[in-house]
């Protein structure tokens, strides 16, 4: 065990994430994971949506998700000198759409919700979606442009932090932790393989899993696991210039337009525990919700169906922390949130790692971070 030296499992985009920062500011990096590179992250869809994700009594995760979104660009300039990889950091704004006069009532409380909190929302009527959005349906009741949510291409996200990691040296090890213990000044973690890793840091991002991990020693989140079935769909041309959110006889859609011509169709929100298989009725919903909103959707080719496992906590707020002031931190529970807040994620470990903590850990904590984990 030598100093600066830290151990991260679970290798998915906040494990990589904060690996790859970690490893730029000279720590010598593990990652332990079977299957790096994938995890939530990979079905994601890839939005950066502090506006449209912001709910009612849930202010103070409102605030850190705003600063989760300032955090972008300079993160995506710093991975991009690191990786050849384009990630596909979009800045175009989202638009918000109500199908009928139900769904306008229940937008209007929404866009003042995200006025009272200071967010950038624009009305617009229904002439104006289809002056910016030819393709949607005319037959829709009116919108918002939220200028500040925007988009990233998670995959090449994974890809290209996968990528970055490996040019810093990071060691991967193909591998599953099943028991972390700890004392005052270091760490133990045990994996399948039988091997035993002692760390004087080690850094818990098993997303969803956490919980099942053994901590035999201390006490680790409680986060339960949130399915979320979403398709992938393809036409040559991109149907749409920016990401498009509804409502739709109460249910949310959301439409991601990538430059090559893919278009991301989700999510579904189910708690059923760790089941991950793939539900007809679901995959037909999406489909249904989103060719409402887009009747163009009928013509593409259908690429990808896949789902994935949330991490949330009881406060929908992610625990981004040092626990008992000892050699274990734990960066988990970001739920819907989690490729939007990876790179502040990051920025706040490294802090605790360093010794100056990030003013953006104060966030964390009041977004509920803390009190959570026991
Ligand atoms: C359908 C869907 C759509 C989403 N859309 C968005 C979006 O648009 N924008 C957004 O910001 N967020 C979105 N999210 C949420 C986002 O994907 C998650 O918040 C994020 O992936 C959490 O990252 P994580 O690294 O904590 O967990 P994960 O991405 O799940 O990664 C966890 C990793 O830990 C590894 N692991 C688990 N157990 C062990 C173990 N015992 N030993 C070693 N490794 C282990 C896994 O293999 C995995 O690689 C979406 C999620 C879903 C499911």
């Amino acid at each position: 065990m030598t100093d600066r030296e830290l151990v991260v499992v679970g290798g998915g985009v906040i494990g990589l994430t904060c690996a790859f920062e970690a490893a730029a500011n000279g720590w010598r990096t593990t990652i332990i994971d079977r299957d790096p590179g994938h995890g939530a992250g990979w079905a994601a869809a890839g939005m950066l949506a502090p506006t449209a994700e912001a709910h009612f009594g849930e202010e103070a995760l409102v605030r850190l998700l705003v600063a989760g979104a300032q955090a972008w660009p300079t993160f995506a300039r710093d991975l991009a000198r690191q990786s050849q990889i384009d990630i596909g950091f979009e800045p175009t704004g989202t638009i918000l759409v109500a199908k009928d006069g139900g769904d306008r009532a229940e937008l209007r409380r929404i866009i003042e919700l995200q006025r009272s909190l200071d967010l950038a929302v624009e009305d617009l009527r229904a002439d104006d979606l289809r002056e910016m959005e030819p393709s949607l349906s005319p037959a829709l009741a009116g919108g918002a442009l939220l200028p500040g949510d925007h988009q990233v291409s998670n995959r090449q996200l994974l890809a290209a932090l996968m990528d970055a990691n490996e040019a810093l040296d990071v060691t991967f090890l193909r591998d599953e932790a099943i028991r972390a213990s700890w004392g005052s000044q270091s760490a133990t973690v045990d994996l399948a393989s039988g091997r035993t890793l002692r760390t004087g840091a080690l850094l818990l991002c098993l997303g969803a899993r956490t919980s099942l991990i053994e901590a035999a020693i201390g006490h680790l989140p409680t986060v339960r696991p949130v399915k979320g079935h979403i398709l992938r769909l393809r036409s040559d041309e991109p149907l749409l210039g920016r990401t498009i959110r509804a409502t739709v006889r109460g249910r949310s859609v959301y439409l991601v337009p990538r430059r090559d011509g893919e278009l991301v169709v989700g999510a579904t929100v189910e708690e059923r525990g760790f089941d991950e298989r793939i539900q007809a009725g679901e995959v037909f919903s999406l489909l249904d919700d989103a060719r409402r909103i887009l009747p163009g959707v009928d013509e593409l080719e259908l690429v990808d169906v896949s789902c994935g496992l949330r991490p949330a906590t009881s406060t929908n707020a992610p625990m981004i922390e040092r626990i008992d002031d000892g050699p274990v931190l734990v960066a988990t529970g970001h739920y819907r949130n989690g490729i939007l807040l990876a790179p502040l994620t990051a920025r706040i470990i490294i802090g605790e790692l360093e010794g100056t903590p990030d003013p953006a850990s104060a966030l964390a904590s009041a977004a509920g971070s803390r009190g959570d984990h026991r």
